[in-house]
């Protein structure tokens, strides 16, 4: 029996997020290029320094990247669309993942299923000359480091192609790429390399079967340079290609035992006796530690069937923060059963001793024991538990269907306008806040603040001439922890910083017990915002979905059952904004569209349970409250049906980037509730003129009925500076009275 361990990547942005900050400081000329690829550098050695004392035998290499790993395999593979080819070195780079004065960045989209976005590469028959210079130059530094342990990572052409941009069919571009990664593999072994890893991801989507032609030439091609190669995959299971993708002539296959049914098919069809499997088993998409109790069945029902294995995480560690012992502010018996980067490495470690038949029955015991006091420390809510239990189908229901609720909806004049909720968030809110988390101001001098912040926000949203209002959530950071840090049930970390994008990390909460409502959350700011204003104020909720979709969740109750219980806390939120006098009241799902799973065929699991929570969390609301929802930068066409049963009175879309795609797709679905088609891009700093605007409106009104229209930028305006928002605002205004003329006075 042979077990090994080994890594699929890292979180690559600093125990300190060093890289951040490097980069913020090389963007605003405060540090040089050579400086900001040292500190790189240095995040990088230190990580692989890290992962050789936990005693990983094979170590992913290669994924650090001053922005975004996919980005740099563009660069890696001469994919530069003709647009940047002008430029070079960092100048090139970073326009490619940020734009500069008059030419688009890449697209960004999200990776997979996950949280990470990454930049779109743009191929064209064209490629770029290039050399594999800077990777053959990493490998070299890490061999330095941990010699024969040193293992590639080299993202996968069909997956590079899968998510491309193409110019024309794959299968017209996979020779000319593949010969690329040839040329890559062969100027690796001169190296004297051990092994790649070859990440394919992408065969875990559901339509893999259509390439299996391409995979197996490819695969064919690769595998003559001599490297033995580790095909990986994550995020899912093979589905109905496993029995050819094992059979694909490389030395290694990993498969994700975390995820999917590799499990079942694994006892099914086998292993190749020749290969070695890769058994990712200890979660990198999730921060709790591993449950021997758990896994070591999985380990022993793997091990008859194939006895060369490496334990492994299911994924790159760059999902999960570094180290959980940092997090001393938790309460002990939570922190102890955390396990981000560092305690996963020991996870694997252990998992792998055992298997061997070292005994490790202490480090098992330690864990047990840790289980054990976390439950006793955040044992069920039985009221909770109940509540649910006891929930029947009128609670998902609102009391009266649309057609005979709207008329009781307050009455606005056509072409309604209005915001998505947030309004800047300049420096000053953000020092106030920060303030007073450390308690250098009062809480009451903080709402003091806080409700000048709203006073003067009501007074520009007036002069604009909006019809429905906002309070502007200058109390909320982020749409998810401000709810999440009043409930209780979830937990905030200090150094638990993953990347979202670029240089943007972000915080994921943790769900770590059952979620219950301590007090009303809004109820206050949405007071004195109506106070000021005879205007209509909506009440802003984040909704159940992307609460869940935007933590790490608990792996002992379903996603189902967490969803639930949270909506049943906005529940009560919609009840007390409704007795407080609220008649408009928002729950925005924005993560609603990217949770849904990578194969199609477990969406209406998805869906199902996805569009119940929302509706458990707005079923409470009277008949005569408009429940608005919000969605941005997703496409709706596969799931409209759904969209349409969360049964929300009104619909925001983000629209203006997807060149109104996305009213086609909710138009052509014969949409029948009111739309929202976001008339601008609040991601850029431009001022929409009223023409723009105008011409956007247009396109709303020959396409919906009208009385379904209303008038908002795509997403929130937090990002925004005032000098920006107040003019686009008016102009928004301006538009839609002119429409509203337009339209009236011809009698249409
Ligand atoms: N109400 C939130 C805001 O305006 C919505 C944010 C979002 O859609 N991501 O900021
Ligand atoms: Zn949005």
């Amino acid at each position: 029996m042979s077990i090994q361990t080994a890594t699929l990547g890292y979180p690559r942005i600093g125990k300190n997020r060093e890289v951040k900050k490097a980069l913020e400081a090389f963007w605003s000329e405060k540090l040089d290029a050579e400086s900001l690829w040292e500190t790189l550098r240095q995040v990088e050695e230190t990580n692989w320094q890290t992962q050789r004392e936990a005693g990983i035998d094979r170590i992913g290499i290669g994924d650090a990247t001053l922005y975004d790993s996919v980005l740099d395999w563009s660069i890696y593979l001469g994919l530069i669309p003709e647009r940047f080819r002008h430029l070079s070195g960092l100048e090139q780079y970073f326009a490619m993942a940020r734009g500069k004065e008059g030419i688009p960045a890449l697209e960004m989209t999200k990776w997979f299923d996950t949280n990470y976005h990454y930049l779109v590469p743009e191929i064209s028959a064209q490629l770029q000359p290039t050399d594999f210079n800077p990777v053959l130059a990493t490998v070299k530094r890490a061999q330095q480091i941990l010699g024969k342990r040193a293992t590639p990572i080299i993202l996968g052409p069909m997956t590079l192609l899968r998510l491309s941009r193409l110019d024309m069919p794959i299968s017209e571009i996979i020779r000319p790429l593949c010969d690329r990664y040839v040329n890559l593999l062969q100027a690796l072994k001169p190296l004297d390399i051990e092994e790649v890893q070859i990440h394919e991801p992408a065969l875990v989507l559901g339509d893999t079967a259509k390439f299996k032609d391409d995979y197996e030439s490819t695969y064919a091609s690769l595998v003559q340079v001599g490297i033995p190669l580790d095909l990986v995959t994550y995020f899912d299971d093979l589905g109905e290609s496993y029995p050819w993708v094992i059979q694909l002539p490389v030395a290694s296959i990993s498969l994700d035992f975390t995820r999917g049914r590799n499990l079942e098919q694994l006892k099914r069809h086998g292993f190749p006796s020749d290969k070695r499997l890769g058994v990712g088993i200890v979660d990198g998409r999730n921060i709790w530690q591993i449950r021997p109790d758990r896994l070591l069945p999985i380990l022993d029902d793997i091990k008859p069937i194939t006895s060369n294995l490496s334990i492994q995480p299911s994924a790159s560690l760059q999902f999960v923060p570094y180290d959980a012992t940092r997090e001393t502010k938790l309460p002990e018996p939570l922190r102890n059963v955390l396990s981000f980067a560092e305690q996963k490495l020991q996870e694997v470690v252990i998992l792998a001793q055992t298997l061997q038949g070292e005994d490790r029955r202490s480090q098992l015991q330690d864990i047990a024991t840790g289980q054990t006091a976390f439950e006793q420390f955040s044992p069920p809510n039985t009221q909770v538990q109940q509540q649910l239990q006891s929930l029947n189908v009128d609670a998902f229901e609102r009391s009266l269907p649309y057609a005979q609720r709207q008329p009781l909806q307050l009455q606005l004049p056509p072409f309604p306008t209005t915001t998505i909720g947030s309004f800047p968030q300049t420096s000053q809110v953000r020092k106030l806040r920060r303030q007073w988390k450390r308690g250098e101001i009062t809480l009451a001098d903080y709402k003091k603040a806080i409700d000048a912040e709203i006073a003067q926000c009501i007074r520009y949203q007036e002069e604009a001439g909006l019809d429905v209002l906002v309070h502007g959530e200058f109390e909320r950071t982020d749409m998810v922890e401000f709810f999440g840090q009043q409930l209780q049930g979830f937990a905030f970390t200090q150094h638990g910083w993953v990347q979202s994008y670029g240089s943007r990390y972000v915080r994921p909460p943790i769900i770590y017990g059952d979620v219950v409502r301590q007090a009303p959350m809004t109820v206050r700011e949405f007071k004195v915002a109506q106070s000021l204003t005879e205007k209509p104020i909506k009440g802003m909720l984040t909704g159940p979905v992307t609460m869940i979709n935007w933590s790490y969740p608990r792996t002992d109750i379903s996603r189902q059952e967490q969803a639930f219980q949270i909506a049943l806390a906005l529940r009560q939120e919609v009840a007390d904004l409704e007795a407080a006098g609220a008649t408009i009241i928002q729950i925005d799902e924005p993560a609603l569209r990217e949770g849904l799973p990578l194969k199609s065929e477990r969406w209406q699991d998805y869906l199902s349970w996805a569009v119940d929570a929302f509706r458990l969390s707005a079923g409470i609301a009277k008949p005569q409250t408009q429940i608005h929802t919000h969605m941005c930068y997703s496409e709706f066409g596969d799931i409209i049906q759904h969209i349409q049963r969360l049964d929300a009175d009104v619909l925001s879309i983000e629209n203006s980037r997807s060149n109104n795609e996305t009213l086609f797709e909710i138009t052509n679905a014969g949409y029948a509730h009111q739309v929202g088609n976001g008339i601008y891009d609040i991601h850029s700093p431009v001022i929409p003129t009223t023409e723009h605007l105008l011409e956007q409106l247009r396109t709303g009104v020959a396409n919906l009925p009208v009385e379904q229209i209303w008038v908002n930028p795509d997403c929130g305006l937090k990002t925004r500076h005032w000098d920006e928002v107040i003019p686009a605002l008016k102009n928004m205004v301006e538009a839609a009275k002119m429409l509203r003329e337009e339209i009236y006075a011809s009698g249409k």
